[in-house]
Parts: structure tokens; C-alpha cells; sequence
């Protein structure tokens, strides 16, 4: 088995599941003394990072690490989370403010089957963080929805290595595509998980058309 330093010599990607503050740190170390003062492009992604503090954004963007922010929780456990980790804690769940501040790259998901995966549920979330109860946790932490729709195509095509051919709507990229019944940069925040997908095409074939009946 490859250790961490092997795998980054290798180019091979490390995508690697830390969500706890002491975890990440554990996370962000190890690629530290993988490749010490060495610039290297290994985009070792923090699956989950749901708490990753301020000083470890830091560490990620001078380190090259990507966050994974698991986008869904304020929604699905938000209001559970006040209470086991603190209103501090829990407002600042993956911080994707304080990551696009830093122009730091990173994704959002929703972690299927825990979670089914709700693309636009996932950028409801990520741009409203509002809980089961209605309560908005940490607000300051909110995407706009052209950062949470960048993270989910960009920022995914970034983590892979893949943004050259993949991850926008440009002529010689491969893309499979949805079309929608609202433009979600443009439809109020708090209705997109609303929008309704009209048509998916997928390997240049539709495979899913919405016949109007409903
Ligand atoms: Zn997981």
C-alpha cells in the first residue's frame, strides 16, 4: 500500500474523509510533511471538512489541499448541531464564504445514499442554509448561487484534474446536461429547490424528458 508521500510522487489522488476539525488538521499535516516546501499540484481533497476552521482554510490554500464541503448538513442536521456543537460551531459548518474569500477551490455535495443526490437541493442549501425548523445557520457562511453552481460543475471538474474538458458549457468540452424551467442565477434564493428539470441528456442522448402532464 502507498503511504500519503508515495501517492502524491505517483500523481495518484488522494480524496480522503475528514470532517472533524482534528481530523482535517491530521489531514492538512500529513500533506504538509508529504511535500514539505516542494510545490506540487496534488489537489488532495478534504472530503466532508465540515469543520474546518479559519486557520485550516489558510493551511489548505498555502498547501494546495481542495475541500469537499458536505453542502446538505445545515438543512438535514442543522438544528442538531446547535445543540451538540455550540451556535459558534455550528454556524460556521462548512465554511464556504470564508473559502471563497480565500479564492480557495472547492465542491459541494450531498453524499448519496445518506443523502439521495439533489443537485438543486444541494444548491438550495448551500445558498440558504436554513435548517428543518426554518432557522438560517450562519448566514455569513451562504453561497450566492453563482458560487454554489460554480462548486458543483468548476470546482468538481478542478478536484478531478478534469477542467479542461469538463465542467462548463464550452465548444470541445464533454458535458452531460440538464435543462431547467427557471434560470437558478436568476429565480428568487429561496425557490430553488423548486426548479423543475425539464430535459437530461446524457452521452449526447436524452434520457429523460418531462412530458408536461404534471
Ligand atoms: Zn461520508
Amino acid at each position: 500500500m502507498l503511504d500519503l508521500t508515495q501517492c502524491i510522487a505517483a500523481k495518484t489522488p488522494v480524496l480522503a474523509h475528514a470532517n472533524g476539525d482534528a481530523a482535517i488538521q491530521l489531514l492538512i499535516d500529513s500533506v504538509g510533511s508529504a511535500i514539505g516546501e516542494a510545490k506540487v499540484d496534488h489537489r488532495t481533497v478534504i472530503i466532508h471538512a465540515q469543520l474546518m476552521t479559519e486557520m485550516q482554510l489558510d493551511q489548505a490554500k498555502a498547501l494546495g489541499l481542495v475541500p469537499s464541503f458536505y453542502a446538505v448538513h445545515p438543512y438535514f442536521w442543522g438544528d442538531w448541531h446547535r445543540k451538540i456543537f455550540g451556535e459558534f460551531r455550528a454556524s460556521r459548518i462548512s465554511p464556504i464564504h470564508s473559502a471563497v474569500v480565500r479564492k480557495l477551490p472547492f465542491t459541494i455535495h450531498n453524499d448519496a445514499p445518506v443523502v439521495p443526490p439533489m443537485a438543486l437541493r444541494l444548491m438550495s442549501i448551500a445558498v440558504n442554509r436554513t435548517t428543518r425548523s426554518g432557522h438560517v445557520l450562519g448566514p455569513d457562511q451562504r453561497a450566492t448561487p453563482y458560487e454554489a453552481l460554480y462548486a458543483m460543475t468548476m470546482g468538481g471538474a478542478y478536484q478531478y484534474f478534469e477542467e479542461g474538458s469538463k465542467g462548463s458549457i464550452t465548444p470541445g468540452k464533454r458535458a452531460d446536461l440538464v435543462i431547467l424551467d427557471t434560470d437558478p442565477l436568476q429565480i428568487d434564493p429561496a425557490r430553488i429547490a423548486e426548479i423543475r428539470v425539464l430535459e437530461t441528456i446524457a452521452r449526447g442522448k436524452t434520457v429523460f424528458r418531462r412530458d408536461g402532464s404534471e
